[in-house]
């Protein structure tokens, strides 16, 4: 392993959104491996509506055609609470001090950061890529702006040339697609296809995946809390 973008959340389940995200980025920064990386139990928000087992399920059948995406289910095998934090030390840690580590986050995320366990010590360890998200153009906090003031660069040619500490903002295309709509749209019936890989689908209507999700995880899902 020399670099690795990894991309952690819920994915409940995974969408077009995520790996059209990622795979856009990976492109752009040249041909990176990715690793999707479910969380167990994330930090401030109700469990996810569909088991671990399910979501890493879902995942694989997602990436299945996918040369250099790759599924890691390090946090599903860590007890407690996922946080990012110690997935990327031990990213860290296979990759050698030298490797570039890049985490990924759509602006939503990003947004949460200051709430994140151990969140200032993040870019010791990786540099952050955010992604614009349709529906999240709030102001961030001041806290993060000041924070991020002496790490963000514009080009990101120099993610590459470092191994942590900058976080850049990408513009890849944007894809209104989020978890908890799907959830929803599933709970009253609605089709999801072309939000949801094929195999996916299948899987849902197999294993009668959020049927009845619909109140609950409207309102719970609008946060990340992958943190
Ligand atoms: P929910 O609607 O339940 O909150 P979600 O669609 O945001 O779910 P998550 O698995 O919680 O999916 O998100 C994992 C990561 O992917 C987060 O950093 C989130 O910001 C990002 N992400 C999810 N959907 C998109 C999208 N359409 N475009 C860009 N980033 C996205």
């Amino acid at each position: 392993m020399d670099n690795a973008l990894v991309f952690g959340g819920t994915f409940d389940p995974v969408h077009r959104g995520h790996i059209e995200s990622v795979c856009g980025v990976a492109r752009l920064l040249g041909d990176m491996d990715v690793y999707l990386v479910p969380c167990q139990v994330p930090a401030h928000r109700p469990r996810p509506a569909a088991s671990p087992d399910a979501r890493l399920k879902m995942l694989e059948l997602a990436v299945r055609d996918q040369d250099r995406i790759f599924v890691d289910d390090c946090e599903l095998r860590r007890e407690g609470i996922s946080y990012t934090v110690d997935t990327l030390l031990g990213y860290r840690e296979r990759l050698g001090e030298s490797g570039s580590l890049l985490f990924l986050m759509g602006r939503d995320s990003w947004l949460t950061l200051p709430s994140w366990d151990r969140w200032e010590v993040l870019t010791d360890l990786a540099h952050l890529v955010i992604l614009e998200r349709p529906g999240a153009d709030q102001r961030a906090p001041e806290v993060l702006r000041e924070w991020c003031k002496r790490r963000q660069v514009e080009d990101p040619e120099e993610l590459m040339n470092s191994p942590s500490g900058k976080v850049c903002f990408l513009s890849v295309d944007q894809i209104d697609v989020s978890a908890s709509g799907l959830r929803h749209r599933i709970a009253e019936g609605s089709s999801i296809e072309g939000d949801v890989n094929p195999l996916v689908t299948k899987y849902i209507r197999q294993h009668n995946l959020y049927a009845g999700a619909s109140t609950k995880n409207k309102v719970a899902g609008k946060r990340m809390e992958h943190q």
